[in-house]
């Protein structure tokens, strides 16, 4: 039997390989962000296939959404590397004579990133890019609900890369408590905000700081004046892939009550035109993770009236792309995030309205805001507050590796992606640098009579 290593150990390991300095070097870090590519290229064919047994993910949402966001990622660090980590010179004040005043990022050291189970492979390898583009040691704890992939994580992580300098640990609730016991130099978890809290409180035994990339109740508001074909396209398209389990996933409709029923008719129709007449028989619809979110998600079922869809399958963890009406913020659907191929919608009469009952709820992590009105764009972005927001769109602000992504309020704490993802696992060291050239003496005591000099 395959001996585990403690948990101690491989961070001590880590901690002694980081003391080397080797992380620092510029070049280790392109060799081993290279080396992530090559692991990704090679193992295609068997993350595709492990996503599939987990999530029964279609194929080329898991290639868009899972590989090729990693290999941007990778690809985006290795262009901007040399230019994120060259010292940045700030200009030094008249009174600091003869001196360079210079930012350096440096690395934190070992880190800890813990995944959940919706996109296992993106949501693990995307901050480890930003890990080791910032010259750290990372142990990563994928979520063990998503076990296929959490496995094939190890062997292939386990198979290109030195334990000492990125390890997988796997395992549930247990490990990651265990893991969240020992000092790490930095937490990066995506997970819900309950499970936040605790790797919260666990870090700040330790000072350590985090990165909480949680999740909350997505907004999705549409105007009278939009384009109501492609807002029900984008919108079905962001809700419905991977069976509505994406964090930043259209979690309920606030729709005009003027177009109400002309947007509902498009979404049916382009529900049908994305998975036929019955998505079950779908090729492109995912399922639901395990029996316990299939139970929770049916339970909402129960709410309001099911205007499209409602059709379940026990035995395969299916439920059908489905919309409700008539539904109270009291209701169970409406207190919590759905996650789930479920989307309630609510009509409103004003804007105002709509804006009121969003800012009634805790910050989301992305809002949406269908509209040609360009007024109207600004209001809903200037008087609401989310990690991240789409105006005529959803989802697609993540496809853009130079916004950072992360939440606010109950969403999140910071955030990464691209150089975002860089600063996150770095320290900025402020620098100055003084000549030996000139010591101007006005700040050493004696004080006296200096003070009108100032
Ligand atoms: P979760 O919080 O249940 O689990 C996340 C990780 O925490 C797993 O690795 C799990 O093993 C670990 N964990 C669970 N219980 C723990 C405990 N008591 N102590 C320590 N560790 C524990 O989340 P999930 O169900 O895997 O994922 C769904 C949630 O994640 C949703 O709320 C979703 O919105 C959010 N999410 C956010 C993002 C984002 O980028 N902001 C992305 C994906 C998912």
């Amino acid at each position: 039997m395959l001996k585990v290593p403690k948990v101690s150990d491989v961070i001590e390991k880590q901690r002694n390989f980081f003391g080397t300095g080797k992380t620092k070097d510029i070049s280790f870090r392109i060799e081993q962000l290279k080396l992530l590519k090559k692991a990704i290229v090679d193992n295609k064919e068997a993350i595709l296939k492990a996503l599939q047994s987990d999530l029964n993910k279609p194929e080329f949402e898991a290639y868009g959404s899972e590989i090729v966001f990693c290999l941007e990622e990778i690809n985006n660090a290795l262009k901007n590397i040399n230019s994120w980590t060259k010292p940045k010179k700030i200009k030094a004040p008249i009174t600091q004579l003869l001196s360079t005043a210079k930012i350096y990022c440096e690395p934190l050291g070992v880190v800890l990133i813990i995944g959940p189970w919706n996109y296992p492979f993106q949501l693990v390898i995307s901050p480890l890019v930003a890990a080791i583009a910032s010259g750290n040691c990372a142990i990563l704890k994928p979520s063990e609900i998503s076990a296929t992939t959490s496995h094939l994580l190890s062997e292939i992580i386990l198979k290109y890369f030195n334990p000492e300098f990125v390890a997988v640990v796997e395992g549930g609730v247990d490990t990651s408590q265990q893991l969240l016991e020992e000092k790490f130099d930095h937490i990066f978890f995506t997970g819900s905000g309950e499970i936040g809290k605790i790797v919260m409180a666990a870090a700040a035994k330790h000072l350590t700081p985090v990165t909480l990339e949680l999740g909350g109740k997505t907004p999705c508001i549409v105007d009278a004046k939009t384009h109501l074909e492609y807002t029900a396209r984008r919108i079905v398209w962001g809700k419905f892939m991977n069976a509505g389990q994406t964090c930043v996933a259209p979690d309920y409709l606030l729709v005009d009550r003027k177009i109400k029923k002309d947007l509902l008719e498009q979404i049916k129709k382009c529900i049908s035109e994305f998975y036929g007449e019955n998505p079950e028989k779908s090729p492109d619809y995912a399922r639901i993770i395990n029996q316990k979110h299939f139970n929770r998600l049916c339970k909402f079922l129960g709410s309001g009236e099911i205007v499209i869809g409602g059709d379940t399958n026990p035995s395969e963890r299916y439920i059908a792309p489905t919309l409700i009406e008539g539904v109270g913020w009291q209701d169970a659907v409406m207190q919590e995030e759905i996650f789930g191929p479920i989307l309630p919608v609510i009509e409103y009469t004003e804007l105002t309205e709509a804006i009121a009952l969003v800012n009634a709820k805790p910050k989301p992590l992305a809002l949406y805001f269908f509209s040609t009105d360009k007024q109207k764009q600004q209001r809903v972005l200037h008087q609401t507050s989310s990690g991240g927001a789409c105006i005529n769109d959803t989802v697609m602000h993540l496809a853009v590796l130079d916004l950072p992504f992360g939440g606010v309020g109950e969403s999140g704490i910071g955030s990464y992606h691209g150089k975002a993802g860089f600063d996150t696992f770095s320290h900025q060291k402020s620098v100055l640098n003084k000549s030996f050239l000139v010591d101007v003496k006005l700040r050493y005591a004696p004080y006296l009579g200096k003070l009108k000099l100032l």
